[in-house]
């Protein structure tokens, strides 16, 4: 389905604003260019409301509605980045949907995307975002993400999108050996932390300064 001019603005999807994002996040230090291919061919602007889809491009967090916000593409690129390590990934598993824009970044790299969220209408709208731009390879689930998903597990890849005060025990629990998982860690200063699960042990590797909205328990 082409997507439609007049609803997201024509000038909003011109390639020559897309490459400049790409050029943005090279600079920024994204270095995978499969992530990069998967970023330029997400239209980021059919994720956020018209009356802000002009900012779409700029690298920057945008308001989505319920107090959330969609990522800034840098912090999406350099997680996606983390996750993949420079290899295919096979199954993945998205903490915090939000309006979809990571998931359908995710659904150009990974093999199936398993993605959760805790506010029912902002799971609707991505859920219509990823229908729109056939993302064929995602399932989405309301409910608490914290609880993973048990009956999918064990997953290649984890990747939580919301800070947590400490890393979730079930989600520790569902990722495979040899896996990774990238989770912002803290409350007022959060750290983007990686764990690599080898068959021995869980070994945690701190990333680099984030600021996420909070992971909250239960759903709303
Ligand atoms: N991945 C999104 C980022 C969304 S912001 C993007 O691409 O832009 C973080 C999201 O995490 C919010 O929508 C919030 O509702 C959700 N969230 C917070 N705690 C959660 C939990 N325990 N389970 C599932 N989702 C949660």
């Amino acid at each position: 389905m082409a997507l439609n001019p007049a609803k997201h603005g024509i000038g909003m999807t011109s390639q020559r604003t897309r490459e400049r994002l790409i050029t943005r996040l090279r600079e920024e230090g994204i270095r995978d260019e499969v992530v990069l291919a998967a970023i330029l061919g997400i239209p980021r602007h059919i994720f956020v409301d018209e009356a802000i889809a002009s900012r779409a491009y700029e690298d920057t967090a945008l308001p989505i509605g319920y107090g959330q916000t969609i990522s800034q593409p840098y912090i999406v690129a350099r997680m996606t980045e983390i996750l993949r390590s420079g290899g295919p990934l096979g199954k993945v598993l998205e903490i915090g949907t939000g309006c979809g824009y990571q998931t359908a970044v995710l659904s150009k790299v990974a093999q199936e995307v398993y993605s959760v969220e805790r506010i029912s209408p902002l799971l609707m709208k991505a859920r219509s975002h990823l229908r729109e731009l056939r993302a064929r390879n995602v399932k989405l689930k309301y409910a608490d993400g914290a609880l993973g998903i048990p009956e999918m597990a064990p997953f290649d890849g984890i990747i939580v999108t919301a800070a947590a005060t400490h890393v979730p025990h079930d989600l520790l629990a569902q990722l495979a050996v040899g896996g990774r998982m990238v989770i912002p860690v803290g409350t007022h200063e959060q750290t983007l932390t990686l764990i690599e699960r080898t068959p021995e042990e869980f070994r945690q590797t701190k990333l680099e300064a984030v600021k996420f909205v909070p992971l909250l328990g239960g759903v709303s």
